[in-house]
């Protein structure tokens, strides 16, 4: 839950290499995740144990509704442990962090090595963060609710933040956890297409390889039509319907596919302004250019799907 801003180059710097090799989050996440909640106390226990039951139906929800159903949790909330007098070091290498809410959580009968993924809830450091995750395993030091469940959970699929810029030219400044829909960023809306098609809950969208017309459903539509996806020099442009709003419009977002590191999958990032600044929609009417490499028109439909009109430049063919 790291808020920051960087540089990312985009247009413009076309030396990448692209890697064929994938990164260990990059794996489908489908089925039922069996995960272990252990709220562990230091001394204080701020919240109720009910109240994280609820949150943890909630993501649920949520998980089942983003993944058409291909991915549930199986929570058990443990009771409030005592964790013994030594807090853990918010500083501390993930290992000597895990290591003592392991044994703790083991002690009481909860053993990690049952659970797909384990979140401890710890209640007592003041650590200057909400979470952290390392591998299967994430430690939260506040009160959880949903969205943060959701978050975590998708940092221990292999997911990044997402991330948004206004402004990208021959460079994007980049918001790393901007994305106003995915909870990958600030949103808890919906995860994205491109975020979907990486965990397996939708089958790889289409790579757009000629000018044409091409359709992008909605939420519930045709699963193999939830994206358009354009590969251009700098990285793939993912274009969708923006979710849970009645007017259709599009969204696109940028992701570099050489970016991704040891433990998360390239991260995305939502273009804020793609026609004009204040407007992180392109709707119908409206064209989305990328100079000399392609434009997208919306066309003018009144309803959903959106119908969308490629033209690629030669060297895109
Ligand atoms: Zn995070």
């Amino acid at each position: 839950m790291r808020l920051a801003a960087r540089v990312v180059w985009t247009l413009g710097a076309i030396s990448a290499s692209l890697f064929v090799a994938v990164p260990d989050g990059a794996a489908a996440v489908v089925g039922k995740q069996r995960v272990l909640a252990a709220l562990v106390s230091y001394g204080p226990r701020p919240y109720a144990r009910a109240d994280v039951t609820a949150a943890f139906q909630q993501a649920d929800a949520f998980f089942r509704r983003s993944s058409f159903g291909r991915l549930s949790l199986s929570t058990t909330v443990t009771p409030w442990l005592n964790g013994g007098l030594a807090e853990p070091s918010c500083g501390a290498s993930a290992e000597r962090m895990f290591a003592p809410l392991r044994s703790v959580s083991t002690s009481a009968g909860f053993a990690p090595a049952d659970y797909d993924r384990i979140i401890y809830l710890v209640a007592g450091p003041d650590c200057g963060f909400h979470g952290i995750e390392g591998g299967n395993e994430v430690m939260i030091v506040t009160q959880p609710d949903a969205h943060l469940l959701v978050h975590e959970l998708g940092h221990t699929f292999g997911l990044p933040h997402a991330g948004a810029s206004s402004v990208c030219a021959t460079y994007c400044v980049t918001q790393e956890q901007g994305d106003l829909f995915s909870p990958m960023g600030i949103g808890f809306t919906d995860f994205s297409g491109y975020e979907k098609e990486q965990l397996g809950w939708i089958p790889r969208q289409p790579r757009v390889t000629r000018a044409g017309q091409y359709v992008v459903e909605t939420l519930g539509g045709t699963l193999a039509r939830q994206a358009v996806v354009i590969t251009a020099p700098e990285g793939e442009y993912w274009f969708e319907q923006r979710p849970a709003l009645a007017t259709p419009a599009l969204i696109v977002r940028l992701v570099q596919p050489d970016t991704f590191s040891r433990a998360f999958i390239a991260p995305s990032t939502m273009l804020l302004a793609p026609i004009r600044s204040g407007h992180p929609t392109i709707t119908a009417g409206q064209t989305f250019r990328i100079a000399g490499e392609f434009s997208v028109t919306v066309r003018r439909a009144a309803r959903v799907p959106l119908r969308l009109r490629v033209s690629l430049a030669a060297t895109l063919h």
